[in-house]
Protein backbone atom coordinates (compact mmCIF):
# COMPACT_ATOMS: atom_id res chain seq x y z
CA UNK A 1 0.00 0.00 0.00
CA UNK A 2 2.86 2.59 0.59
CA UNK A 3 5.83 3.27 -0.83
CA UNK A 4 9.18 4.01 0.55
CA UNK A 5 8.91 7.61 -1.22
CA UNK A 6 5.52 8.19 0.05
CA UNK A 7 6.81 6.95 4.08
CA UNK A 8 9.38 9.72 3.79
CA UNK A 9 8.12 12.47 2.79
CA UNK A 10 7.89 15.54 5.15
CA UNK A 11 5.36 15.69 7.70
CA UNK A 12 2.66 18.38 7.75
CA UNK A 13 3.03 20.91 10.46
CA UNK A 14 -0.62 20.79 11.83
CA UNK A 15 -2.81 17.63 13.30
CA UNK A 16 -6.36 18.51 12.88
CA UNK A 17 -8.49 15.63 13.17
CA UNK A 18 -10.45 13.12 11.44
CA UNK A 19 -13.78 14.70 11.51
CA UNK A 20 -12.49 17.99 10.24
CA UNK A 21 -10.05 15.90 7.36
CA UNK A 22 -13.23 14.46 6.22
CA UNK A 23 -15.09 17.59 5.54
CA UNK A 24 -12.05 19.83 4.64
CA UNK A 25 -11.18 20.80 0.90
CA UNK A 26 -7.91 19.40 -0.07
CA UNK A 27 -5.17 20.36 -2.64
CA UNK A 28 -4.31 18.04 -5.02
CA UNK A 29 -1.28 16.92 -4.32
CA UNK A 30 -0.69 13.37 -4.41
CA UNK A 31 -0.91 11.89 -8.20
CA UNK A 32 -0.69 14.09 -11.34
CA UNK A 33 -2.74 11.78 -13.02
CA UNK A 34 -4.90 13.03 -15.36
CA UNK A 35 -7.81 10.76 -14.48
CA UNK A 36 -9.62 11.68 -11.43
CA UNK A 37 -8.30 9.33 -8.04
CA UNK A 38 -10.52 7.51 -5.99
CA UNK A 39 -10.21 4.69 -3.82
CA UNK A 40 -11.25 1.12 -4.59
CA UNK A 41 -13.96 1.29 -1.68
CA UNK A 42 -16.36 4.11 -1.90
CA UNK A 43 -17.03 6.94 1.09
CA UNK A 44 -20.41 6.24 1.92
CA UNK A 45 -21.79 10.45 1.24
CA UNK A 46 -20.09 10.61 -2.15
CA UNK A 47 -21.21 11.01 -5.39
CA UNK A 48 -21.43 8.16 -8.00
CA UNK A 49 -18.04 7.62 -9.12
CA UNK A 50 -18.92 4.76 -11.21
CA UNK A 51 -18.22 6.43 -14.80
CA UNK A 52 -14.42 7.10 -13.66
CA UNK A 53 -11.34 5.10 -14.54
CA UNK A 54 -9.98 3.61 -11.61
CA UNK A 55 -6.89 4.18 -10.31
CA UNK A 56 -4.49 1.81 -8.78
CA UNK A 57 -5.72 1.78 -4.96
CA UNK A 58 -2.05 2.78 -4.64
CA UNK A 59 -2.94 6.04 -5.44
CA UNK A 60 -5.12 7.70 -2.06
CA UNK A 61 -7.77 10.26 -2.59
CA UNK A 62 -7.10 14.02 -1.10
CA UNK A 63 -9.08 13.30 2.02
CA UNK A 64 -7.12 9.57 2.14
CA UNK A 65 -3.77 11.80 1.76
CA UNK A 66 -4.35 14.50 4.38
CA UNK A 67 -5.74 11.73 6.37
CA UNK A 68 -2.56 9.81 5.88
CA UNK A 69 -0.40 13.20 6.57
CA UNK A 70 -2.29 14.05 9.97
CA UNK A 71 -2.16 10.83 11.08
CA UNK A 72 1.57 10.51 10.47
CA UNK A 73 2.18 13.56 11.99
CA UNK A 74 0.34 12.65 15.35
CA UNK A 75 2.14 9.01 15.53
CA UNK A 76 5.40 11.05 15.03
CA UNK A 77 4.42 13.43 17.80
CA UNK A 78 1.99 12.03 20.17
CA UNK A 79 2.83 8.43 20.30
CA UNK A 80 6.55 8.17 18.96
CA UNK A 81 8.37 9.52 22.73
CA UNK A 82 6.15 7.15 24.74
CA UNK A 83 6.38 3.76 22.20
CA UNK A 84 9.79 2.46 24.43
CA UNK A 85 8.62 3.27 28.09
CA UNK A 86 5.24 1.70 26.83
CA UNK A 87 6.94 -1.21 25.49
CA UNK A 88 8.89 -1.61 28.51
CA UNK A 89 5.97 -1.50 30.86
CA UNK A 90 3.86 -3.75 29.13
CA UNK A 91 0.77 -1.30 28.75
CA UNK A 92 -0.79 0.94 26.74
CA UNK A 93 -0.45 5.13 27.86
CA UNK A 94 -4.52 5.60 28.91
CA UNK A 95 -3.16 9.24 27.58
CA UNK A 96 -2.81 7.60 23.91
CA UNK A 97 -6.20 5.77 24.05
CA UNK A 98 -7.64 9.36 24.86
CA UNK A 99 -5.95 11.19 21.91
CA UNK A 100 -6.95 8.53 19.73
CA UNK A 101 -11.10 8.76 20.05
CA UNK A 102 -9.90 13.05 20.17
CA UNK A 103 -8.52 12.65 17.00
CA UNK A 104 -11.53 10.61 15.71
CA UNK A 105 -9.56 7.48 14.85
CA UNK A 106 -11.79 5.23 16.70
CA UNK A 107 -14.87 5.56 14.12
CA UNK A 108 -12.99 5.74 11.38
CA UNK A 109 -15.80 4.27 9.04
CA UNK A 110 -18.58 5.20 10.79
CA UNK A 111 -21.21 7.94 10.08
CA UNK A 112 -20.84 10.73 11.68
CA UNK A 113 -24.33 10.36 13.35
CA UNK A 114 -22.93 7.97 15.38
CA UNK A 115 -19.93 10.50 16.40
CA UNK A 116 -17.74 8.76 13.65
CA UNK A 117 -15.36 10.08 10.68
CA UNK A 118 -17.78 8.88 8.34
CA UNK A 119 -14.26 7.81 6.27
CA UNK A 120 -14.14 4.62 4.29
CA UNK A 121 -11.97 1.33 4.26
CA UNK A 122 -9.31 2.31 2.77
CA UNK A 123 -9.18 5.29 4.92
CA UNK A 124 -8.79 2.86 8.20
CA UNK A 125 -5.95 0.92 6.43
CA UNK A 126 -3.78 4.18 6.27
CA UNK A 127 -4.28 5.37 9.41
CA UNK A 128 -3.51 1.92 10.84
CA UNK A 129 -0.46 1.79 8.66
CA UNK A 130 0.67 4.88 9.55
CA UNK A 131 -0.07 4.18 13.36
CA UNK A 132 2.03 0.99 12.56
CA UNK A 133 5.01 2.96 11.53
CA UNK A 134 5.65 4.53 14.88
CA UNK A 135 4.33 1.90 17.30
CA UNK A 136 2.41 -1.35 16.15
CA UNK A 137 0.44 -1.80 20.10
CA UNK A 138 -1.05 1.20 18.78
CA UNK A 139 -1.88 0.58 15.35
CA UNK A 140 -3.49 -3.45 16.07
CA UNK A 141 -5.93 -1.64 18.85
CA UNK A 142 -7.08 0.95 16.65
CA UNK A 143 -7.26 -1.79 13.62
CA UNK A 144 -9.09 -4.33 16.34
CA UNK A 145 -11.84 -1.71 17.67
CA UNK A 146 -12.69 -0.38 13.75
CA UNK A 147 -12.18 -2.90 11.36
CA UNK A 148 -13.54 -5.58 13.69
CA UNK A 149 -15.79 -4.21 16.67
CA UNK A 150 -17.16 -0.93 15.06
CA UNK A 151 -17.78 -2.59 11.48
CA UNK A 152 -19.81 -5.60 13.18
CA UNK A 153 -21.93 -3.63 15.35
CA UNK A 154 -22.52 -0.95 12.42
CA UNK A 155 -23.34 -4.12 9.81
CA UNK A 156 -25.30 -6.53 12.27
CA UNK A 157 -26.39 -4.58 14.95
CA UNK A 158 -30.05 -3.14 14.50
CA UNK A 159 -31.15 0.23 14.72
CA UNK A 160 -31.26 -0.29 19.09
CA UNK A 161 -27.99 -2.00 18.93
CA UNK A 162 -26.33 1.13 16.48
CA UNK A 163 -27.87 3.77 18.95
CA UNK A 164 -26.66 1.98 22.11
CA UNK A 165 -23.18 0.80 21.22
CA UNK A 166 -21.58 3.22 18.26
CA UNK A 167 -21.82 6.40 19.96
CA UNK A 168 -19.76 4.74 23.33
CA UNK A 169 -17.33 3.14 20.71
CA UNK A 170 -16.13 6.77 19.06
CA UNK A 171 -16.48 8.70 22.35
CA UNK A 172 -14.20 6.44 24.70
CA UNK A 173 -14.58 3.05 24.87
CA UNK A 174 -12.46 0.78 23.36
CA UNK A 175 -14.04 -2.41 21.45
CA UNK A 176 -12.65 -5.77 21.80
CA UNK A 177 -13.77 -9.51 19.28
CA UNK A 178 -13.51 -12.73 21.15
CA UNK A 179 -13.90 -15.38 18.78
CA UNK A 180 -10.50 -16.90 19.72
CA UNK A 181 -10.26 -20.53 22.60
CA UNK A 182 -7.55 -22.40 23.71
CA UNK A 183 -8.80 -25.22 21.79
CA UNK A 184 -9.74 -23.40 18.74
CA UNK A 185 -7.62 -20.85 17.10
CA UNK A 186 -7.30 -21.15 13.11
CA UNK A 187 -10.43 -23.53 13.75
CA UNK A 188 -12.66 -21.02 15.03
CA UNK A 189 -15.95 -22.64 14.54
CA UNK A 190 -14.73 -25.13 16.90
CA UNK A 191 -15.28 -22.83 19.56
CA UNK A 192 -16.56 -24.15 23.16
CA UNK A 193 -18.08 -21.31 24.93
CA UNK A 194 -22.09 -21.85 25.33
CA UNK A 195 -24.46 -19.76 25.56
CA UNK A 196 -28.06 -20.53 27.18
CA UNK A 197 -31.39 -18.64 26.77
CA UNK A 198 -32.90 -17.42 30.26
CA UNK A 199 -36.54 -16.03 30.74
CA UNK A 200 -35.04 -12.24 29.15
CA UNK A 201 -31.92 -12.70 27.55
CA UNK A 202 -28.92 -15.17 28.01
CA UNK A 203 -26.21 -16.66 30.14
CA UNK A 204 -22.64 -17.17 28.68
CA UNK A 205 -20.08 -19.96 30.01
CA UNK A 206 -16.65 -20.67 28.69
CA UNK A 207 -13.00 -18.74 28.30
CA UNK A 208 -11.57 -16.78 25.40
CA UNK A 209 -8.28 -16.25 24.56
CA UNK A 210 -5.97 -13.55 22.99
CA UNK A 211 -8.35 -11.00 22.95
CA UNK A 212 -6.62 -7.60 21.92
CA UNK A 213 -7.41 -4.67 24.10
CA UNK A 214 -8.54 -6.57 26.94
CA UNK A 215 -7.28 -4.68 29.19
CA UNK A 216 -8.93 -1.47 27.38
CA UNK A 217 -12.16 -2.45 26.90
CA UNK A 218 -15.14 -1.62 28.22
CA UNK A 219 -17.49 -3.39 25.57
CA UNK A 220 -16.68 -6.99 23.59
CA UNK A 221 -18.55 -9.19 21.09
CA UNK A 222 -18.29 -12.56 22.11
CA UNK A 223 -18.83 -15.55 20.28
CA UNK A 224 -20.72 -18.66 21.82
CA UNK A 225 -23.12 -21.74 20.67
CA UNK A 226 -26.38 -21.27 21.49
CA UNK A 227 -27.26 -24.61 19.72
CA UNK A 228 -24.24 -26.87 20.13
CA UNK A 229 -26.29 -29.84 18.13
CA UNK A 230 -26.03 -27.36 15.07
CA UNK A 231 -22.30 -27.06 15.24
CA UNK A 232 -21.09 -23.67 13.83
CA UNK A 233 -24.38 -22.74 13.02
CA UNK A 234 -25.46 -22.34 16.42
CA UNK A 235 -22.94 -19.72 16.92
CA UNK A 236 -24.49 -16.73 17.85
CA UNK A 237 -22.59 -12.66 18.46
CA UNK A 238 -23.31 -11.42 21.80
CA UNK A 239 -22.02 -7.88 23.11
CA UNK A 240 -20.27 -8.09 26.93
CA UNK A 241 -20.03 -4.94 29.52
CA UNK A 242 -16.92 -5.32 31.24
CA UNK A 243 -18.52 -4.83 34.44
CA UNK A 244 -21.12 -7.53 34.08
CA UNK A 245 -21.01 -10.01 37.06
CA UNK A 246 -19.47 -13.18 35.89
CA UNK A 247 -17.11 -11.28 33.39
CA UNK A 248 -13.17 -11.75 34.09
CA UNK A 249 -9.66 -10.96 32.65
CA UNK A 250 -7.82 -13.74 33.98
CA UNK A 251 -4.58 -13.44 32.46
CA UNK A 252 -2.21 -11.13 30.57
CA UNK A 253 -0.01 -12.96 28.11
CA UNK A 254 3.49 -11.64 28.09
CA UNK A 255 4.91 -11.62 24.46
CA UNK A 256 7.99 -11.02 22.16
CA UNK A 257 6.37 -7.82 20.32
CA UNK A 258 3.87 -5.64 20.13
CA UNK A 259 4.13 -6.01 24.22
CA UNK A 260 1.99 -2.78 24.92
CA UNK A 261 -1.11 -4.15 23.11
CA UNK A 262 -3.27 -6.29 25.95
CA UNK A 263 -3.77 -9.92 24.69
CA UNK A 264 -5.49 -11.11 27.47
CA UNK A 265 -7.36 -14.86 28.49
CA UNK A 266 -11.13 -14.07 29.24
CA UNK A 267 -13.45 -15.84 31.61
CA UNK A 268 -17.45 -16.42 31.47
CA UNK A 269 -18.92 -17.74 34.92
CA UNK A 270 -22.73 -17.51 34.68
CA UNK A 271 -22.30 -13.88 32.69
CA UNK A 272 -25.76 -12.80 32.17
CA UNK A 273 -26.99 -10.31 29.56
CA UNK A 274 -30.03 -8.58 28.80
CA UNK A 275 -31.71 -9.77 25.18
CA UNK A 276 -31.16 -6.58 23.94
CA UNK A 277 -27.21 -7.84 24.09
CA UNK A 278 -27.56 -10.13 21.29
CA UNK A 279 -25.95 -8.43 18.02
CA UNK A 280 -27.53 -9.39 14.90
CA UNK A 281 -29.42 -12.99 14.89
CA UNK A 282 -29.21 -16.23 16.57
CA UNK A 283 -27.29 -18.59 14.92
CA UNK A 284 -25.39 -15.99 12.46
CA UNK A 285 -22.40 -15.52 14.47
CA UNK A 286 -20.42 -17.46 12.00
CA UNK A 287 -20.95 -15.56 9.33
CA UNK A 288 -20.63 -12.06 11.03
CA UNK A 289 -17.18 -13.23 11.96
CA UNK A 290 -16.03 -14.17 8.45
CA UNK A 291 -17.39 -11.39 6.91
CA UNK A 292 -16.03 -8.93 9.20
CA UNK A 293 -12.37 -10.92 9.71
CA UNK A 294 -11.81 -10.00 5.82
CA UNK A 295 -11.71 -6.77 7.04
CA UNK A 296 -9.79 -7.11 9.99
CA UNK A 297 -6.88 -9.37 8.02
CA UNK A 298 -6.57 -6.42 5.41
CA UNK A 299 -6.07 -4.29 8.45
CA UNK A 300 -3.45 -6.97 10.38
CA UNK A 301 -1.84 -6.83 6.48
CA UNK A 302 -1.46 -3.15 6.84
CA UNK A 303 -0.16 -2.97 10.17
CA UNK A 304 2.57 -5.10 9.40
CA UNK A 305 3.37 -3.11 5.91
CA UNK A 306 3.49 -0.15 8.52
CA UNK A 307 5.90 -2.30 11.22
CA UNK A 308 8.43 -3.08 8.36
CA UNK A 309 8.16 0.96 7.22
CA UNK A 310 8.87 1.69 10.16
CA UNK A 311 11.72 -0.39 10.86
CA UNK A 312 13.44 0.79 7.59
CA UNK A 313 12.99 3.92 8.98
CA UNK A 314 14.97 3.68 11.98
CA UNK A 315 17.55 1.23 10.45
CA UNK A 316 18.01 4.37 7.92
CA UNK A 317 18.50 6.72 10.28
C1 LIG B 1 -1.10 -11.00 19.32
C2 LIG B 1 -2.37 -11.77 19.08
C3 LIG B 1 -3.59 -11.12 19.19
C4 LIG B 1 -4.78 -11.82 18.97
N1 LIG B 1 -5.98 -11.16 19.12
C5 LIG B 1 -7.13 -11.86 18.99
C6 LIG B 1 -8.39 -11.22 19.22
O1 LIG B 1 -8.47 -10.01 19.51
N2 LIG B 1 -9.52 -11.97 19.14
C7 LIG B 1 -9.49 -13.30 18.82
O2 LIG B 1 -10.55 -13.90 18.75
N3 LIG B 1 -8.30 -13.94 18.60
C8 LIG B 1 -7.13 -13.26 18.67
N4 LIG B 1 -5.93 -13.89 18.45
C9 LIG B 1 -5.92 -15.32 18.13
C10 LIG B 1 -5.64 -15.56 16.67
O3 LIG B 1 -6.79 -15.26 15.93
C11 LIG B 1 -5.18 -17.00 16.57
O4 LIG B 1 -3.86 -17.03 17.03
C12 LIG B 1 -5.28 -17.52 15.18
O5 LIG B 1 -6.64 -17.74 14.85
C13 LIG B 1 -4.48 -18.82 14.98
O6 LIG B 1 -4.85 -19.73 15.95
P1 LIG B 1 -3.72 -20.52 16.81
O7 LIG B 1 -2.77 -19.51 17.38
O8 LIG B 1 -4.42 -21.46 17.73
O9 LIG B 1 -2.90 -21.34 15.75
P2 LIG B 1 -3.31 -22.75 15.11
O10 LIG B 1 -4.72 -22.72 14.68
O11 LIG B 1 -2.89 -23.84 16.06
O12 LIG B 1 -2.38 -22.77 13.85
C14 LIG B 1 -0.97 -23.00 13.97
C15 LIG B 1 -0.39 -23.12 12.58
O13 LIG B 1 -1.00 -24.24 11.89
C16 LIG B 1 -1.58 -23.80 10.67
N5 LIG B 1 -2.84 -24.51 10.46
C17 LIG B 1 -3.91 -24.53 11.28
N6 LIG B 1 -4.89 -25.30 10.77
C18 LIG B 1 -4.43 -25.77 9.60
C19 LIG B 1 -4.99 -26.61 8.60
N7 LIG B 1 -6.21 -27.12 8.70
N8 LIG B 1 -4.23 -26.87 7.52
C20 LIG B 1 -2.98 -26.37 7.37
N9 LIG B 1 -2.40 -25.55 8.30
C21 LIG B 1 -3.12 -25.27 9.39
C22 LIG B 1 -1.82 -22.30 10.85
O14 LIG B 1 -1.80 -21.60 9.62
C23 LIG B 1 -0.65 -21.88 11.73
O15 LIG B 1 0.52 -21.65 10.93
C24 LIG B 1 -4.73 -13.20 18.63
C25 LIG B 1 -3.49 -13.85 18.51
C26 LIG B 1 -2.34 -13.15 18.71
C27 LIG B 1 -1.02 -13.88 18.57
Amino acid sequence: MASITRALRPLSRTTPSLRSAARRPFPYRFAQSTAPTFSTTSLRQDPDLSHLTPTPISLLSETETFLHESVSKFAAEQIGPKVRDMDEAEAMDPTIVEQLFEQGLMGIELPEEYGGAGMNFTAAIVAIEELARVDPSVSVLVDVHNTLVNTAILKYGDAQARRTWLPKLTTGTVGSFCLSEPASGSDAFALQTKAEKTADGYKLNGSKMWITNAMESGIFIVFANLNPSQGYKGITAFIVEKDTPGFSIAKKEKKLGIRASSTCVLNFDDVVIPKSNLLGEEGQGYKYAISVLNEGRIGIAAQMTGLALGAWENAAR
